[in-house]
């Protein structure tokens, strides 16, 4: 018998039809003798809505009593799924995060968690009832009520599977798993089995977003096994089939990781980023300081950066950040950096894309980036910046290559489906 969470996402609870067929699924899990304690979300679009009535009276809307508004669609889907357990003669109870005690911090919209009280939920469990409770929200010391942020259930879910010491978090949404690559890019995407959290975070940080990263991040530290799979198949599927479908996000030690582990694991990108350059700037100490220390000042996050060899005792810098932040982030440059520092120019491009091989092999592996860089090449994919890590390497190109580049480096490590 094992302790398993399973958390549900907005499209899964999205009706009550499918609330019914979430309740199947639960019942069939505890038919087969586990414990299973349930993490829902807000019925799909419900958050949105809720948010969007707050904008209607606050265009920005007070942070505390955003919360108290945003945490309520969670509080419906809980008590629907508990009714539907026990319609079907499960017996069920559910708990907001208050009621069950998930502390966190007073950063309202982005609250942390500090502790869990699992005492009641542990008495449940031996009492024999599933538990359900609300995701992505908590209360704060002075009892106020938090939410940890957007697609904040996962890390709920995870939290708890961490505090209970659960066997498995099972995360179920509408997609079967975590893919090589994006399936709408390339059609012979295989899903991954396994994957571990290092190169999860990886794949998610650059576009994957099949999990809220902080909940992966959450699951890597704590060391709790994540299973993502899908909640579209019958829920009467046999417990045995189940518990093997999907993506298993692990550790490396983990005896379920594949045993032919691929080099490459995936190919991920992104085309939100925008790339800055600064030209012509004197080559001396200070300089990449003055240049990202009033960026970092404004809150914009930077990404790749690329200084090349001077020249002239000149040099350029270039980096990239969020497309969103371009025009905020150049306006910074030219304004206050610009005439302090004598650059001859700053330039903007908001037509670029970043596209990153992922891999815990590259670590025992040589020539992985020589031939990235020949597959590229050979498509006459001219590469702008390039910025590696133990596990990645990622490449920053002109946006209209993106499709054409993840294709052929799928292709050529390997990944296509045979
Ligand atoms: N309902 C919340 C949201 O839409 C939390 C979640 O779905 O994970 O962000
Ligand atoms: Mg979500």
């Amino acid at each position: 018998m094992a302790l398993i969470v399973q958390k549900y996402g907005g499209t899964s609870v999205g009706s009550v039809e499918r609330i019914k067929n979430v309740a199947q699924r639960v019942a069939k899990w505890k038919a087969a003798g586990h414990d299973v304690v349930v993490v829902v979300s807000a019925m799909s679009g419900e958050t949105n809505r809720l948010i969007g009535l707050a904008k209607d009276i606050q265009a920005q809307p007070d942070p505390r009593e955003l919360d108290q508004i945003a945490a309520t669609g969670e509080q419906v889907t809980i008590g629907l799924t508990a009714m539907a357990l026990q319609a079907i003669g499960v017996p069920a109870v559910s708990y907001t995060g208050g009621q069950v005690r998930i502390l966190t911090d007073s950063a309202y919209t982005k609250a942390r968690i500090i502790s869990i009280d699992e005492d009641k939920i542990r008495a449940d469990l031996n009492a024999g009832r599933v538990v359900i409770v609300a995701g992505f929200q908590g209360v704060d010391e002075h009892g106020t009520l938090t939410t940890l942020g957007r697609g904040g259930s996962d890390t709920t879910g995870v939290a708890l599977a961490a505090a209970l010491k659960a066997d498995e978090c099972q995360i179920y949404t509408d997609v079967d798993g975590v893919y090589t690559t994006d399936p709408r890019i390339v059609p012979s995407a295989r899903r991954l089995k396994t994957i571990t959290f290092e190169e999860m975070l990886e794949m998610a940080s650059l576009g994957s977003k099949v999990l809220q990263i902080r909940s992966v991040e959450f699951a890597g530290k704590y060391k709790v096994r994540l299973r993502v799979l899908s909640s579209l198949t019958d829920p009467l599927l046999p417990v045995a089939q189940e518990s093997v479908s999907g993506t298993l996000i692990t550790f490396e030690e983990d005896p379920n990781m594949a045993m032919e582990q691929a080099v490459i694991s995936g190919v991920a990108f992104a085309r939100d980023e925008a790339k800055i350059t600064v030209h012509d700037v004197p080559d001396r100490p200070g300089i990449a300081y003055a240049i990202l220390g009033p960026i970092a000042d404004a809150n914009i996050d930077v990404d790749v950066i690329v200084q090349n060899v001077g020249h002239d005792g000149m040099t350029d810098l270039s980096f990239t950040v969020a497309r969103g932040d371009l025009s905020k982030a150049l306006k910074i440059l030219k304004d206050q950096v610009q005439p302090h520092i004598k650059c001859r120019e700053v330039t903007g491009d908001d037509h670029i894309a970043k596209v990153s091989l992922v891999g815990l092999g590259m670590r025992s592996h040589v020539g992985i980036a020589s031939q990235m860089f020949r597959t590229l090449a050979e498509e006459g994919i001219n590469i702008q910046m390039i910025t590696t890590s133990e596990i990645k390497i990622s490449v920053v190109m002109d946006e209209k290559y993106l499709e054409l580049a993840v294709r052929v480096l799928h292709k050529a490590f390997g990944l296509d489906q045979a």
